[in-house]
């Protein structure tokens, strides 16, 4: 029988076990894994340490035990590979008892990835923590709890979160839920840095309205004991935070040593070099999940996407190749990605702007403010989504957040990036519509009908961030109530409403002299009605995407 070894027991090692079970019933496989615990739910921890999933054991989805009685797979935990004899092919592995040689026909390589240890000085002191692993949340856990015993009421126990990305955000939020006064040090100028910069300012407010501190574009320069005793972060600003629990969790580098030490092929960002099948350097050798490169659908880079689909997805392609099953190719990543920010969701899929601004390709910005469902039934909630578009009308990337509907929004458009399509698909995307569900117009319609007239000059578009050139060299009208403008409004703006505008044009012309018109309401779209009067009659408008709404988050 084949003899198929697989290091890394959780997300990608364990898919690929399972799979590689279900195809070959004969062969021998064996699953490494250097901790204690093997197919444990990662994504789980943050909801653990809030107490949303009570029971720890709901997080250990299998033990050894349960995958030797349903797949007869042989899996022994704490069990570490140290190196890899790719001409023997056999493991040395580490044992408490001591070690040994493990022979392989086949081995898959899913060790993940590894946290990024952030310059800090004081990182080893005893209030550090960071959130990966069981007996991390263990930890924090037993942490969280010592410190409510000992709460006096008036003053609740402080806890520091370093890095607002997505593991970070669900940090924040389960020491929130669990009563700790939370402070958020971000390096980034906004919290969740893949996001956009014009939606963060929503997550921004949503934390500061559950207590969280925010310290944004500073980072964390050390970890010490304050004069009272207690521990204490001092910020790159001077800013000294109490601190009686510190998490840490600034991102994730590729589990690669292993593999580099062994001779497999590395890309430049470290992370193993696989092909369409997940085969490395090596032909008896396979890589999977964290620790592997990738090729990004949108901007074609390679590098590390540490995702859980990825991953499991990888390991299954891993087993078929290796038994010899019909694979199908590695699909080009988008990075599909969402997390829950107390109330609100924020979730990305595709290249976001900073990428395509980077990478240089020519991208047109769309941004739809809109009901969740029909606006007319009770309970619509304010999505707030932004795509891209290539030139010829292609899908590059998309982002939402809001309290309801986002995770729909984004799977239809992480579908659609896939799928190829353009505005135009977009615009005729047949969607599940009843009120309490939907609009008749769906907001990935929406997406679909302003793309396609900001890309054929029915409506072209101006950007919150040209505001200061829209002032310099246009004439800034302003479309919305006068009791909106009263308000708060753009200085120097010209306020009529859209619905006076065909009785005021004249004022409009005059104002302009010969200038182009940057026309805005508070969403886009009055705005829009407007530019097309004015476009009607002869003058150049153009519509600002997002409107108020988003001038006011991008700035
Ligand atoms: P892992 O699942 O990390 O497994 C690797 C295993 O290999 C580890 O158990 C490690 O101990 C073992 N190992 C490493 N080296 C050796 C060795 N030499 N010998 C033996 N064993 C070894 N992704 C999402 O898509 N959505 C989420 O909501 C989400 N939430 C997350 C929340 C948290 C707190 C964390 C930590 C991750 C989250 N992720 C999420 C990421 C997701 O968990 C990972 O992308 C996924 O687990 C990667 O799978 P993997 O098999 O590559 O690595």
């Amino acid at each position: 029988p084949r003899r198929i070894v697989v290091v890394g027991g959780v997300a990608g090692g364990m898919s690929a076990a399972a799979r590689a079970r279900r195809l070959d019933e004969q062969a021998r496989i064996v699953v490494l894994e250097q901790s204690d615990y093997v197919s444990f739910a990662s994504c789980g921890l943050p909801y653990h340490l809030s107490d949303e999933i009570e029971r720890r054991d709901d997080l250990l989805l299998h033990t050894p035990a349960t995958l030797g009685a349903a797949l007869n797979l042989d899996v022994r935990t704490g069990h570490r590979v140290l190196s890899i004899d790719r001409d023997a092919r056999a493991l040395t592995v580490e044992t408490a008892q001591g070690s040994y040689r493990e022979p392989y026909d086949a081995l898959v390589l899913a060790p993940g990835a590894v946290g990024v240890r952030p310059p800090i000085a004081g990182l080893d002191h005893p209030a550090v923590h960071t959130l990966r692993t069981i007996p991390d949340v263990d930890g924090l856990r037993a942490v969280v709890e010592g410190l409510l015993d000992r709460r006096d009421p008036a003053d609740a126990p402080h806890a520091v979160v370093v890095g607002a990305g997505f593991i970070g955000l669900e940090a924040v939020e389960a020491l929130a839920h669990r009563g700790l006064q939370v402070h958020l040090v971000e390096l980034a100028d906004h919290v969740l840095p893949p996001l956009d910069a014009e939606l963060a300012p929503l997550l921004s407010d949503e934390l500061a309205a559950h207590g969280v501190d925010l310290h944004l574009g500073v980072s964390a320069a050390s970890v010490g004991t304050g004069d009272t005793g207690a521990a204490e972060v001092t910020l790159s600003d001077g800013v000294r935070l109490p601190a009686d629990l510190v998490v840490v969790n600034v991102g994730v580098r590729p589990a690669s040593q292993l593999a580099a030490d062994a001779g497999l092929d590395l890309g430049p960002t470290g992370a193993i070099r696989v092909d369409g099948d997940q085969r490395t350097s090596d032909p008896h050798v396979w890589a999977v999940g964290d620790a592997v490169e990738v090729h990004h659908a949108v901007t074609g880079a390679t590098g590390p996407v540490p995702l859980a689909g990825p991953a499991n997805r990888q390991g299954r392609r891993a087993a078929d190749s290796i038994c010899g099953h019909r694979t199908t190719p590695q699909a080009p990543v988008l990075g599909t990605a969402i997390v829950r920010v107390f109330g609100l969701t924020a979730a990305i899929t595709g290249a976001n702007q900073a990428t395509l601004r980077r990478e240089g390709i020519p991208h047109e910005v769309v941004h739809v403010h809109t009901a969740h469902h029909a606006g007319y039934f009770p309970g619509a909630e304010q999505m707030h989504l932004v795509a891209t578009f290539a030139p010829d009308g292609t899908l590059l990337g998309a982002q939402g957040v809001g309290r309801d509907g986002i995770d729909k929004r984004i799977d239809v458009l992480a579908t659609s990036i896939r799928a190829g399509f353009t505005a135009d698909d977009l615009a005729e995307l047949e969607l599940a519509y009843a009120p309490p569900y939907g609009s008749a117009k769906d907001a990935v319609n929406m997406l679909g009908f302003v793309a396609q007239n900001a890309l054929d000059g029915t409506m072209p578009q101006w950007q919150a961030w040209d505001l200061d050139d829209a002032l310099a060299t246009t004439l800034v009208l302003d479309v919305r109530s006068e009791k909106e403008f009263a308000g708060g409004h753009v200085p120097g703006a010209l306020n009529i409403p859209h619905t006076d505008l065909r009785g005021r044009l004249d004022e409009v012309r005059a104002a302009a002299a010969g200038r182009p018109v940057s026309v805005h309401c508070a969403s886009g779209v009055r705005s829009y009605l407007a530019t097309r009067i004015l476009r009607g009659s002869g003058l150049d408008a153009r519509n600002l995407s997002g409107g108020w709404l988003t001038l006011v988050a991008a700035q």
